[in-house]
């Protein structure tokens, strides 16, 4: 089996943005949006229109969808799988892991990256992004958040062994970054 890196971070720190660069610069690699792959199945089930309905949607069909997602990517034999996730799911009912341990088994990372800015930076980000529906953020909900990914992404790697990157997705640094993730991840292949 391949590489299979997990990249995670808060809504709007930049995911999609930098590991699209990854993906484009690394050959044998695949791109697998968790959520692009969950509304696939929302959809076909007619359950929702839009990706940013996901997080509004009964625990239990959050859970069918995520389940389902999973089950697709563990399917994937590329040589380098870039999984484009989250930590944790802000939803009606609480804070609800995206990488519960059956997620993680099914996944099974080889490297877990959590992607970072500062909380001015997603600020901005999120609202100049017009093409989401994203939940509204102040600099104290942005640093909660911030901190409570560190904690979720300890417990991944405790449960896979996968070791943590921390990367800071500074402002108009997205190439640099991939580049750097993109080098990591060669690395780690040769
Ligand atoms: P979500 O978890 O909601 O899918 P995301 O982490 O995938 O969010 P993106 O959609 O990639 O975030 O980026 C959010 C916005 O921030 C986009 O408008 C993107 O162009 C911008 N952005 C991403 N990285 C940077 C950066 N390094 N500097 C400035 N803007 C950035
Ligand atoms: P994204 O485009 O990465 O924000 O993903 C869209 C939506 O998909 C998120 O807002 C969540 O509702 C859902 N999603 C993504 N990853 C997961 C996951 N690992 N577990 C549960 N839901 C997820
Ligand atoms: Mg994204």
């Amino acid at each position: 089996m391949g590489l299979r890196a997990v990249i995670v971070g808060i809504p709007g720190v930049g995911k999609t943005t930098v590991l699209e660069k990854v993906v484009g610069s690394y050959r044998g690699a695949r791109l697998a949006n968790f959520g692009t792959i969950m509304l696939e199945v929302g959809r076909a089930e007619k359950l929702v229109e839009f990706r940013d309905e996901l997080r509004k949607l009964p625990l239990d069909k959050q859970r069918r969808l995520q389940k389902a997602a999973a089950g697709k990517i563990s399917l994937m034999r590329d040589k380098l799988v870039v999984v484009d996730t989250h930590l944790f799911i802000r939803t009606h009912d609480g804070f609800w892991p995206g990488l519960p341990f059956e997620v993680l088994r099914a996944l099974k990372p080889t490297h877990l990256i959590l992607l970072e800015a500062s909380p001015n930076e997603i600020a901005k980000r999120r609202a100049s992004d017009t093409t989401r529906y994203r939940d509204p953020a102040t600099e104290d909900s942005l640093k909660e958040e911030l901190a409570l990914a560190r904690s979720f992404i300890t417990a991944c790697s405790t449960v896979t062994g996968a070791p943590i990157t921390i990367v800071r997705n500074g402002e108009g640094m997205q190439a640099e970054v991939a580049q750097g993730i993109s080098r990591m991840l060669e690395k780690a292949s040769a």
